[in-house]
């Protein structure tokens, strides 16, 4: 059989996940075993979950914040706002208190995605795992606010790589089935 993606190339291999045939440098291109539009279709997939992720986590804290601050504290947002820029010190630290306190399920979260990470990488077992996610769920407990912007941040590295690699799966689909990227900006720039 032939490759999918260069007609003239004997395939000597298939994709793990679909099963199209592929040819030494196709197999070898993304280092997986994968055909282009498998890893393009992956990478779409991945970047809308932390998309959605990160969307859930900054809904979900500020919703909390609000619940706690707001209908149990009985302040208004504005509250929040003045003593973060005020000189009252005190006010100031319920709002960082009742913060912490709205990242607790984040902070849970990412401190347990950590210590899975953790404890595959150190090959831990029986009650060292435990012991592991003990230490993890105080860590997420204690640090819910810290960790918060991090897993944040994580997210948004996450959603940025799974976007270059989609974009960089496009470009080369575009380019092994002969459209000229060239020619393609060129048209764009005559639109405008
Ligand atoms: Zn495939
Ligand atoms: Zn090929």
């Amino acid at each position: 059989m032939n490759c999918y993606y260069h007609k003239d190339k004997e395939s000597t291999t298939e994709c793990i996940s679909c099963g199209k045939p592929l040819c030494r440098a196709c197999s070898a291109y993304w280092g997986a075993n994968l055909c282009t539009h498998c890893i393009k279709s992956t990478a779409l997939k991945k970047r809308a979950v932390f998309i959605l992720r990160l969307i859930a986590v900054i809904l979900l804290t500020t919703l909390l914040f609000y619940l706690f601050y707001c209908k149990i504290g009985g302040r208004t947002p504005t509250d929040a706002l003045s003593a973060l820029t005020g000189s009252t010190g005190s006010e100031r630290k319920t709002v960082v208190f009742v913060y912490a306190l709205a990242c607790i399920p984040v902070g849970l979260r990412a401190a347990l995605l950590l210590g899975r990470r953790f404890a595959q990488a150190y090959e831990l077992s029986g009650n060292r795992v435990i012991l592991c996610f003990i230490a993890v769920i105080a860590g997420g407990l204690l640090l819910g606010g810290a960790a918060m912007p991090i897993y944040c941040i994580w997210l948004i590295y996450n959603t940025v790589k799974y976007n270059v690699t989609a974009k960089a799966a496009k470009t080369r689909l575009d380019k092994l089935s002969g459209k000229n990227v060239k020619s393609k900006r060129t048209k764009r720039r005559k639109i405008k």
